[in-house]
């Protein structure tokens, strides 16, 4: 996690890095991020509870809450725990317009096509004018998000439409603007216009590929910060026309030893991996067999005719990246490092 905010550091040119840290660290366990993102700008994250833990445990640096309060109780926090809230939504304004005490920072989010939170630029000379006369706001910046950073010219129109819209503002802002916040994952490797004053990478961090081409993880210089492994349980020989695992999926064209891993998708490994995911079992890299069931999954074992029970099977992380098995499941590498699963023990190096 440290080298890959320092490859992102080196690739924006020491911009400010808010790490993205929301999903618990996108699986990785908050404290742990921020342990290695110790030297990061600020933090950025969803859960307000989540955002109490980084403040008891001793950041003291900024956090941004990326989808604003929730509820007035959150706006409370805010002030008292020096919370960056984003503000998407009227319903914000008033919240903040009843806010006694404490002044809150704020980021305005700007709806520039993603559709999902923010003003649209027509909205923005009221809302900032609207701002402009609560006390206790502090408006630091404007945020956006994209819908297709990962795609080539995919950022150029909701970038003119921010440009856009600050422009519109312009007259209510402070004195010295607004800091501009839009480039993600996708944005920091291929959009330096995005850059501006602060970016918000996420899944990089943990060095999975925001992209779902030929630009992997390692082409970008990230290294998974994520291992998941486990071992062999048992080995099967079949005969040729023997099939593995429920619905018999995999149908053995001739006899071949397999083996069972200890994992399966009550563990996080996706259910919908098909036979050939690679997986590499000690060592060497092969391919899983059948349908992955609860707990356990089968895998080929030609090329290894020494393995047995207990042989190391790493199912993602230095050998083989979480992005390869996400694409053969139809899926993301985001997605699997969230949802590794509660029953798998962690161990933090
Ligand atoms: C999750 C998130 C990010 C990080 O996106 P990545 O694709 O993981 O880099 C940035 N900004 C917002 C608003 C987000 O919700």
């Amino acid at each position: 996690m440290r080298h890959n905010l320092g490859r992102i550091r080196q690739q924006v040119a020491n911009t400010p890095v808010w790490a993205v840290v929301k999903a618990d660290a996108y699986g990785h366990g908050l404290l742990n991020a921020m342990r290695a993102f110790d030297t990061a700008d600020g933090l950025a994250l969803i859960e307000f509870d989540r955002a109490a833990c980084l403040r008891q445990a001793g950041w003291n640096r900024p956090i941004l809450m990326l989808e604003g309060a929730f509820d007035p109780a959150d706006i409370a926090q805010a002030a008292g725990q020096r919370l960056t809230l984003v503000v998407h939504h009227a319903q914000h304004l008033a919240w903040l317009a009843a806010h006694q005490g404490p002044p809150i920072d704020i980021y305005l989010k700007i709806n520039s096509g993603l559709n999902r939170l923010g003003f649209v630029p027509a909205e923005l000379p009221a809302v900032a004018r609207q701002l402009a006369t609560l006390p206790t706001v502090r408006l630091q910046g404007a945020l956006s998000h994209f819908a297709n950073a990962d795609v080539a010219g995919g950022a150029a129109q909701p970038l003119a439409c921010f440009d856009a819209a600050m422009a519109a503002m312009a007259p209510w802002l402070p004195a010295g603007g607004a800091r501009h916040c839009l480039a993600n994952s996708a944005a920091v490797f291929s959009l330096p216009a995005s850059w501006r004053d602060a970016v918000r990478p996420g899944i990089a961090l943990y060095g999975a590929s925001p992209f779902s081409d030929q630009r992997t993880a390692a082409a970008l210089g990230l290294r998974p910060a994520m291992r998941l492994h486990g071992s062999l349980l048992a080995v099967q020989q079949l005969q040729a026309g023997d099939s593995t695992g429920y619905s018999s999926l995999f149908v053995a064209p001739r006899p071949m030893r397999i083996g069972i891993v200890n994992c399966g998708y009550a563990d996080g490994y996706p259910r919908l991996a098909p036979t050939g995911t690679p997986v590499v079992v000690g060592g060497v890299r092969t391919r899983t067999l059948g349908r992955v069931s609860m707990d356990m999954l089968a895998v080929d074992l030609a090329a290894l005719p020494e393995a047995g029970p207990g042989t190391p099977v790493e199912l993602w992380g230095e050998q083989v990246a979480v992005d390869e098995v996400a694409a053969h499941a139809g899926t993301l590498g985001y997605e699997l490092l969230c949802a590794v699963a509660p029953r798998v023990c962690r161990e933090v190096e």
